[in-house]
């Protein structure tokens, strides 16, 4: 991945975008006609998370192996520690591996019921995503990444703390991070100097931002909520205005101002050096694309091998 983190010709950023597993064959079937979209546009890669609380593991192995073998892309699986025994996690990597898979974003994860459930360690498993890190880059050659926190993890008492065990995974041999999704860049600033401080051999790893087209108000509530991340008082007014008070959201007008304000923090991370911009593209290509467009990031030509 880290390798991928270069500007192209024409000083373009890359960028690369977040899929999930479907929960259906029609869910599938939408991810396939995403997947294909960003393959013409040439994303550094891509990554397929793991559901919460381990709870789609089959379908993150088979998809992402799918997106190994049947595309052009380069996929990033997520593993997760929570509710699995340390030799299940083993047997996990091995189907990456078994499946061409190298690249993958290790954490945590989180209990049902997150934000508000406890937490509580398998038996045979791991505490933190450090100790994963080290058992994944013990498994193999694999390329690992993990997750950073722009306003601090949920759990984490204070900043100092959160980068304190975000630099531990750096140590454990992670080569990069990729952020929770914020919605001012100062947050993102400020966690890239924080790590810098801390440790600057460690500040130097990419630190990639993680952005989300927002095009729902209730949607991107939910999502505040379980990630700890804030959603700004003079967006989200301006979100509710554009929403309507009607039984239900004005989407198109919600939208509008996703994609805006998607395009200035994109922007902003661009003029401020980022190495990449991720999206979350909840297996939806169109919001990210517009973004892209207005961006100037992504190939136009389709790829044809
Ligand atoms: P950790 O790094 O272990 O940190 C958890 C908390 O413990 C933090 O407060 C940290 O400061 C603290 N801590 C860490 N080590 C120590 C230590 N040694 N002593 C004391 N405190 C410590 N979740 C999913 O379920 N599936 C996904 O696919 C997924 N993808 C994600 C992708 C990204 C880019 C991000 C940012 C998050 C993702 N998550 C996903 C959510 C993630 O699993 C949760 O945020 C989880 O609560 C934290 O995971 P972590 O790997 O950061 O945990």
């Amino acid at each position: 991945i880290v390798d991928r983190l270069r500007c192209d010709d024409t000083g373009r950023v890359p960028f690369s975008v977040e899929f999930t597993p479907p929960r259906d064959a029609d869910g599938e079937a939408r991810l396939w006609r995403t997947v294909r979209e960003f393959e013409r546009l040439r994303p550094a890669f891509v990554s397929m998370t793991y559901g919460a609380g381990g709870s789609t593991s089959d379908r993150t192995v088979r998809i992402t192996g799918d997106l190994a073998e049947a595309t052009t892309l380069l996929p990033v699986a997520h593993l997760t520690a929570v509710g699995h025994s340390i030799a299940e996690l083993r047997s996990m990597v091995g189907s990456y591996a078994d499946r061409g898979i190298s690249n993958i974003l290790v954490l945590r994860g989180d209990p049902p019921g997150a934000p508000l459930g406890e937490w509580t360690m398998h038996p045979e498993g791991v505490r933190y995503a450090d100790e994963l890190v080290r058992l994944v880059r013990d498994l193999g050659d694999f390329h690992v990444g993990v997750a950073s926190f722009p306003e601090g993890h949920y759990r984490s008492p204070d900043l100092q703390h959160d980068t304190k065990y975000l630099v531990a995974k750096l140590r454990a041999g992670a080569e990069y991070s990729i952020t929770q999704m914020f919605f001012d860049v100062e947050h993102y600033l400020r966690l890239r100097d924080r790590v810098a401080a801390f440790d600057p051999e460690q500040g130097a790893k990419p630190i990639i931002p993680e952005l989300m087209p927002i095009t729902s108000l209730g949607s991107v509530r939910r999502m505040v909520e379980l990630s700890g991340s804030a959603l700004p008082a003079e967006l989200e007014t301006a979100l509710a205005l554009a929403a309507g008070d009607g039984p239900v959201e004005d989407r198109a007008a919600v939208r509008e101002i996703g994609i805006e304000r998607a395009t200035l923090m994109g922007e902003r991370l661009i003029a401020e050096g980022v190495p990449a911009l991720h999206f979350i593209t909840l297996n939806f290509a169109r919001a990210t694309s517009e973004v892209l467009a207005n961006l100037g990031l992504g190939a136009t030509q389709p790829v044809r091998n």
